[in-house]
């Protein structure tokens, strides 16, 4: 079975004591690839870096951009940084970038045009997006339709149907992860099962929203397969197959090898 994680934090300070090992159990899991998207400009190299020694499996994937939380911590001349370095070495997509609502103390103006110059970035280099959205999808829709990129995964979804055909319209897939584990998660698995499955990708977020069999703990990317198992059980489908459909959905729309 190969399985990827199109969403894990793996340069995150969680990991510093024990990222190795971590790495190592994930490939130990069935994961092939880790896709690393970056949050702020500073933590660009360490990330490329991070990504650069690929000595074993699971490959690690190095997104970059500027996360919409961090908001307070961009700068404009970050964006011609973005479009530098991503001319200068191998990223898989732009990410992640989008629009938080939830947060009330985040511009929302400032935010929209952080998100809009990044997806001009990802535009002229032809690259996909991983998108941070939280209360604000037809935002997020209406933005892309405007300026549209060549794909990507809408990260942790959590939007109704509707907006979830318009993701995939857009050339999107749509990111599960570990809240899918947990019972009470009955609008998201219902969605889940609504979907066709090559809409799926898979997800971990690690370190944070972990899975229900580990909750409270730090979540970790080899626990992937706790999330496939869910998908499997809840879509009644094959894990098999599920992981082979799902693997091959984020090679495809990220471009992996
Ligand atoms: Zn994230």
């Amino acid at each position: 079975m190969e399985l990827i994680d199109t969403h894990c934090h793996l340069d995150a300070p969680e990991f510093d004591n024990d990222r190795a090992a971590v790495r190592q159990r994930s490939g130990a899991a069935g994961l092939v690839a880790l896709v690393i998207p970056a949050i702020y400009a500073p933590g660009w190299a360490n990330l490329l870096a991070l990504c650069a020694s690929q000595m074993n499996e699971p490959m690690l994937y190095p997104a970059l951009g500027l996360h919409p939380l961090y908001l307070d911590q961009h700068h404009d001349t970050d964006i011609a940084a973005l479009e530098r370095v991503v001319a200068d070495h191998r990223v898989v997509a732009i990410g992640e970038i989008g629009l938080d609502f939830v947060v009330r103390e985040l511009d929302r103006t400032r935010q929209q045009q952080l998100f809009e110059s990044q997806l001009q970035v990802a535009r002229s280099a032809g690259l996909p997006v991983l998108l941070h959205v939280r209360k604000a999808h037809d935002a997020v829709l209406a933005t892309l339709r405007r300026l549209p990129v060549v794909g990507g995964i809408a990260h942790a979804f959590n939007g109704s149907l509707q907006q979830a055909h318009q993701y995939l319209d857009l050339g999107f897939r749509l990111g599960f992860g570990g809240m899918l584990t947990f019972e009470r998660s009955t609008r998201l698995r219902r969605l889940a099962t609504q979907l066709p499955p090559e809409a799926i990708v898979l997800e971990t977020d690690a370190p944070d929203l972990t899975v229900a069999a580990h909750q409270g703990e730090r979540n970790s990317p080899e626990y992937l397969p706790d999330v496939l198992a869910t998908l499997a059980r809840i879509r009644d489908a094959d894990p098999f197959d599920l992981a082979a459909q799902t693997t091959a959905t984020a090679r495809a729309v990220l471009k992996l090898p």
